[in-house]
C-alpha cells in the first residue's frame, strides 16, 4: 500500500461532484426514510438460482431483498427506451470504487455516460465485513459456463450469464447483450496478489438494498447460482414504488 496514494479520477474536489447535490440527497433520504408517501406498484420473487427481467420507469424505487437468506444478485441495466445504453460496470468502478452503497450512482455507457440509478438505502452499510471484504461488488464479473466447464469440468450448471440472456431474451436481446453487472450482497475484497476474492455473502433474511430510477430502465437480476451466496441458493424478491 503506498502511505500517500495520489486523488482518484474524482481528483482534488472527490467524488461528490460526480454524485449527489445536497438537494438530491435530502429527497433521497425522505424517499428512504419513508417520509415521502410511497406506493407498491410491483412486486415479484425471482426463485432460487433463476433470472428475471423487469421494467422500472424514471423516479421510482426499486427495492431488492433478500427475502429467504443470504443471497448475491447479478444486476444488469439497460435504458429501456434505447437498449445499446446499459450499465457501465467498468466507469461506475473508478467513480465510486470496487462496491457500491447509499449515494452511489449506476453509470451507463458512452456517449450519454450518465447517472441510470442512485443507491438511497443499503441495510448492508453498516454490517461489519470480514476478511477484508466490502459488499455489493463490482470487481467480479458475472459468472458463466464456460467459468464452470474450465474450473469444475461441467459446463451445464446453472449461471448468471444463461440467465440473464434468458431473461431479456423477450426485450429481442441476446447473450452478447448480457454485460458485467453489479453484483448485489457479494462480499469481495482484493488479496495481497491483487487478485479478487470472494466469501460468502455476509446478508441475511431481510436485507435490502434500494435504487432510485435516474431514467426508465430495463432491468435484469439473476439470483446467483454459485457459491459466494454461501451454502444454500435462495430467492430474491422484487418491490417497485413510486411516490405518490
Ligand atoms: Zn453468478
Amino acid at each position: 500500500m503506498m502511505s500517500n496514494p495520489p486523488p482518484s479520477v474524482a481528483g482534488k474536489y472527490g467524488v461528490k461532484h460526480l454524485g449527489l447535490s445536497l438537494e438530491k440527497h435530502k429527497r433521497y433520504k425522505r424517499l428512504a426514510d419513508r417520509t415521502a408517501k410511497l406506493n407498491l406498484v410491483d412486486r415479484f420473487d425471482i426463485p432460487a438460482r433463476e433470472g428475471r427481467s423487469f421494467q422500472v420507469s424514471t423516479g421510482s424505487v426499486l427495492r431488492i431483498t433478500c427475502h429467504e437468506g443470504p443471497q448475491v444478485g447479478d444486476m444488469i441495466v439497460f435504458n429501456s427506451q434505447k437498449l445499446e445504453e446499459r450499465f457501465w460496470s467498468a466507469r461506475t468502478r473508478v467513480i465510486h470504487g470496487g462496491h457500491l452503497s447509499e449515494g452511489d450512482r449506476l453509470w451507463s455507457t458512452p456517449p450519454s455516460t450518465r447517472p441510470m440509478m442512485t443507491i438511497i438505502a443499503d441495510t448492508l452499510s453498516k454490517r461489519e465485513n470480514p476478511k477484508g471484504t466490502k459488499p455489493h461488488d463490482l470487481l467480479f464479473c458475472r459468472c458463466d459456463s464456460r467459468h464452470y466447464e474450465i474450473n469444475f469440468g461441467d459446463a451445464n450448471l446453472p449461471n448468471c450469464q444463461s440467465n440473464l440472456a434468458a431473461a431479456i431474451a423477450p426485450h429481442g436481446l441476446n447473450e452478447v447483450d448480457v454485460h458485467d453487472p453489479l453484483n448485489l450482497f457479494m462480499s469481495t475484497g482484493i488479496n495481497d496478489e491483487g487478485r479478487p476474492y470472494y466469501i460468502p455473502s455476509v446478508s441475511q433474511k431481510g436485507d435490502y438494498v434500494e435504487l432510485f430510477t435516474e431514467i426508465n430502465c430495463l432491468v435484469a437480476i439473476s439470483a446467483c447460482p454459485g457459491g459466494s451466496s454461501g451454502v444454500a441458493s435462495h430467492g430474491l424478491r422484487i418491490s417497485v414504488f413510486k411516490e405518490t
